[in-house]
């Protein structure tokens, strides 16, 4: 049942089925585009194309509208409980989402004394940002103290425990990966959410897990869910910073100013759509079936070592499950020589380091990362290369 749902979906994305020798192992980068994506900026090019915000015409009227439609349509494909209450602002990407929220927001929220937790072994997206927010208050005399989010060694999920004894009454912000983009797992941010309290910020860096996964901003309770509109199959050059807006001054950058990227906003719209029709839950269940057959051929293979959380998902923790991403050297061959073979083969995936941050892994690594277009074939494909070059 799950097969057929997936082979009407696959068909749906040119780039992969134009390449039948290809299979495309990278979405982590980012995703490819199904046809009503690429179908829905065409059609808003070619029927309304205008600039936002300034309407006295109806091809402006309508792009206003388009850009607050999606607004709207964010809010409810991340579960909004109360819309009124929160705000959307469109970036390129989760990389501006998160230095947006640390420049304009950050800087007036902290006071001298105030502890962040950073997330050292994350993207470095979800590093620099607030490295830099701690400069800049310093310079104006305000003293943050930025803690390091303690990892548990072997399983790449954060140790709460830990956390729990660095955290105190000054911990004001916490930013978070939902789902790693190297090892995979999906943090346990209920749990951060426990440990640090109601009344702390939590950021959260979303970039791998809207579209491959339900995501909610109720579930747990968080401030912020920043992500990229590119890895969710809208257009390159797109993302979203959702704001709840209860704790701390409002979020509110930019407002009209400047020509909003409105093709970028379409596609957005549309990818949502698609992802919500599709079922996230189902593409979640999908890629994680696919990992799991990636990590348990992978098992038997003593060259290949694999980062990340527990191998199998039936011996996974409850806690922290891989999710569509898994990361792994061979012992012998160098990571980038890796990559080069695979593609030989026909595989897209990522090679040597991943834009880790201070506490990642310095030596590389090869990722595959997959989407709902990826199939068992693929993996086993991809299993009998590796396994020839054992
Ligand atoms: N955070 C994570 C977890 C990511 O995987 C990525 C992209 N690799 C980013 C942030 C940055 O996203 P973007 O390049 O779209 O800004």
């Amino acid at each position: 049942h799950l097969r057929s749902w997936q082979r009407a979906l696959r068909a749906q994305f040119p780039i992969i089925t134009d390449h039948p020798g290809l299979a495309y192992l990278d979405s982590a980068a980012t995703a490819q585009k199904p046809r009503a994506v690429l179908d829905a900026v065409r059609s808003y090019l070619v029927t309304a194309n205008a600039n936002a915000g300034r309407g006295t015409y109806p091809w402006a009227n309508r792009t206003t509208e388009l850009v607050e439609g999606a607004r709207e349509r964010v809010k409810e494909f991340l579960a909004d409980p109360a819309p009124q209450r929160s705000g959307v602002h469109f970036t390129s990407g989760t990389t501006e989402g998160l230095r947006t929220i640390a420049r304009d927001w950050l800087t007036s929220y902290l006071a001298d004394g105030d502890e962040i937790v950073v997330p050292l072994a994350d993207h470095r997206a979800n590093i620099a940002p607030w490295l830099e927010a701690q400069a800049l208050l310093a310079a104006r005399g305000v003293r943050v103290q930025v803690r390091p989010m303690p990892y548990q060694s072997g399983s790449h999920d954060y140790d709460h425990a830990r956390l729990a004894r660095l955290a105190g009454p000054r911990t004001r912000f916490v930013a978070t990966t939902h789902v790693h983009h190297v090892y995979g797992g999906n943090m346990n941010v209920h749990r951060i959410r426990q440990v640090v309290g109601p009344e702390a910020v939590i950021c959260l860096d979303a970039a791998q897990s809207v579209g491959h996964l339900p995501v909610s901003v109720a579930e747990p309770d968080v401030d912020f869910v920043v992500f990229s509109g590119h890895k969710a199959m809208a257009l390159p050059g797109t993302g979203a910073v959702w704001a709840r807006q209860e704790r701390g001054p409002a979020f509110a950058p930019g407002g009209w100013q400047g020509t909003p990227n409105t093709a970028g906003i379409a596609s957005l719209t549309a990818a949502l759509d698609w992802l919500e029709a599709a079922g996230t839950e189902r593409i979640e269940r999908w890629t994680v079936a696919l990992a799991a057959r990636l990590t348990d051929g992978l098992r038997h293979f003593d060259a290949y070592e694999i980062l990340g959380c527990p191998l199998s998902l039936a011996a996974g923790s409850p806690v922290q499950q891989r999710r569509g991403i898994v990361t792994f050297r061979h012992r012998d061959i160098d990571s980038g020589d890796l990559g080069f073979i695979l593609f030989s083969h026909g595989f897209m995936v990522r090679s040597d380091s991943h834009c880790q941050g201070d506490e990642g892994e310095r030596s590389g690594s090869v990722r595959v990362s997959l989407h709902v277009y990826n199939t068992p074939e693929e993996i086993d494909r991809l299993l009998a290369v590796l396994a020839a070059l054992r």
